[in-house]
């Protein structure tokens, strides 16, 4: 059963955000450190996208098998229970926030769902935003069909819901989530035939010193690759999927080597057989609460938009901080480390050597890690002119190339306005990248939005925004 909503009338010294392991970080060092604290989430248990739990009826008897570092979740989990129920922290699921006010009060609105009295305010002096990220999706012909699915989302599948997207899966696109999803997928009875991967690997022998930093980086990559070693699955560099073949359901799909620019090189297509691709481009930050108030970004090195903060991860905002995903793509690690700094420098408190020290090499790592998987100019040579880009409006390649190379189109907005193009459902979310890589816009642009996610009409009526 969600929380029911509550309008006290103190505020909180710290709303947070998410309780990913960046927020969950957060809220029991805030708490730890004397501070009242508020700890919102859409969903309904804590962990975010990577401590997934299984839905409880599936009565999963040992989760943790699924998850690298499970004991760091179960011991933030402890704090979280030990301080909700010492009333340090209010823990609030199901709690979806849609837009947050500024002030020397921060007033955050949240539904709870589509009924007029499921929503909730709360009021905090600070604010940590921990609201992750959502997966890149690059198309590509056939990428709408049943049994493509992306790689998060493979791995959320059996995570959640203890299922696999099929029983012989190709792994593809960039970045380590795949060795992660595949690695999991053979653990769970699948066959990964193979792990197509885009780049070489070769853009982090430019950060050997990163590397040597980050051990228990390269342990778990050897892990991974041991095991899908053993699995006997083959890995594919410098190549990628560009065409997924089937009517109702995918059947297999063509692989072709890329040259440095990511262009299919032709005569190296290969068919290979399955019945589902996980595919996966990396990941973007979730940042809309705060770009929608105006909080500077940065261009992470992967081409996506985090959150510009400085050392304690102050948003250019006063009074709002952000840790992990949203301060640029780098795992639950690093998460943690960022959460438990934030909520030190909200509260006033000096940042012990070594956890900074943490921090900095984890966050170098990330740095080097999305260099090495940044997408090359052309992907967009996979497109076919009736390729569907954007997949909730049906706007294919050809009308989005016609807007661009017609009717002048110039940026991703003018592009949206004349075909469409991400004004659906998702609201972008899944074809942004893409159209604004078609049409060249020169700087990637934060999404911006008044409403984080769907919101009931009566709820809004009811909202008594100040601006
Ligand atoms: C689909 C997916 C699958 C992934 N799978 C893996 C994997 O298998 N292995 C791996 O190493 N890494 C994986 N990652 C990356 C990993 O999850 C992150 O590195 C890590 O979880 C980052 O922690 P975080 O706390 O920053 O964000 P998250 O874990 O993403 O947590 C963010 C939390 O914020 C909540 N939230 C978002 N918006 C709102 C809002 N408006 N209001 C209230 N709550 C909100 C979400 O419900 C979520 O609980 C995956 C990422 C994604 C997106």
């Amino acid at each position: 059963m969600p929380t029911s909503p509550s309008e006290p009338s103190d505020p909180y010294d710290l709303a947070v955000i998410g309780a990913g392991p960046a927020g969950l970080a957060a809220a029991v060092t805030a708490a730890d450190l004397g501070l009242s604290c508020a700890l919102l989430d859409a969903g309904p248990r804590p962990g975010g996208q990577y401590y997934r739990h299984p839905a409880p009826g599936l009565g999963a008897a040992h989760p943790e098998r699924l998850h690298h570092g499970w004991s760091a979740f179960a011991a933030l989990s402890r704090r979280l229970d030990a301080h909700t129920r010492a009333g340090r922290i209010r823990y609030l699921t199901d709690h979806q926030v849609w837009t947050a006010e500024r002030g020397e009060v921060w007033t955050l609105h949240a539904t709870l769902g589509p009924a007029a009295d499921d929503r909730a305010v709360v009021r905090a002096r600070a604010v940590l935003l921990a609201t992750g990220a959502y997966e890149r999706q690059l198309p590509f012909p056939g990428w709408t069909l049943p049994g493509v699915v992306t790689a998060g989302g493979a791995q959320a599948m059996l995570k959640a819901g203890l299922v696999l997207p099929g029983r012989r899966i190709v792994v593809a696109g960039s970045g380590p989530l795949l060795l992660a999803a595949a690695s999991s997928l053979v653990s769970a009875g699948a066959e990964v035939p193979v792990v197509v991967e885009a780049t070489s690997y070769l853009g982090y022998a430019k950060g050997l010193g990163t590397l040597a930093a980050n051990p228990a980086k390269l342990v778990e990559g050897a892990q991974h690759g041991a095991k899908l070693l053993r699995y006997g699955v083959r890995l594919r560099r410098g190549s990628a999927v560009v065409e997924a073949h089937g009517t109702d359901r995918v059947t297999g799909v063509t692989v072709a080597r890329l040259d440095r620019d990511w262009r299919p090189v032709p005569g190296t297509e290969r068919r290979i057989a399955c019945d589902a691709v996980a595919i996966g481009h990396g990941l973007l930050p979730q940042i809309e609460l705060a770009t929608e108030l105006g909080a500077e970004t940065r261009e992470t090195p992967d081409g996506t938009v985090a959150l510009r903060v400085d050392g304690g991860l102050r948003t250019s905002l006063p009074g709002l901080w952000a840790a992990g995903e949203t301060c640029g793509v780098g795992g639950a690690d690093l998460a943690i480390a960022e959460g438990e700094l934030a909520a030190r420098t909200i509260a006033g408190k000096p940042v012990p050597a070594a956890l900074r020290a943490r921090r900095d090499r984890r966050r170098a790592f990330a740095e080097l890690m999305a260099a090495a998987h940044r997408p090359g100019p052309g992907w967009t040579d996979w497109l076919r002119a009736d390729t569907d880009v954007c997949r909730c409006e049906e706007v294919p390649a050809g009308r989005i190339r016609e807007a661009v190379e017609v009717l002048g189109a110039g940026d991703a907005r003018t592009v949206k306005l004349l075909t469409r193009a991400g004004m659906g459902w998702c609201q972008g979310r899944m074809c942004g990248p893409a159209v604004a890589c078609l049409a060249k816009d020169a700087v990637p642009r934060a999404d911006s939005r008044p409403l984080a996610c769907p919101v009931p009409l009566s709820q809004l009526a009811r909202a008594d925004l100040t601006d």
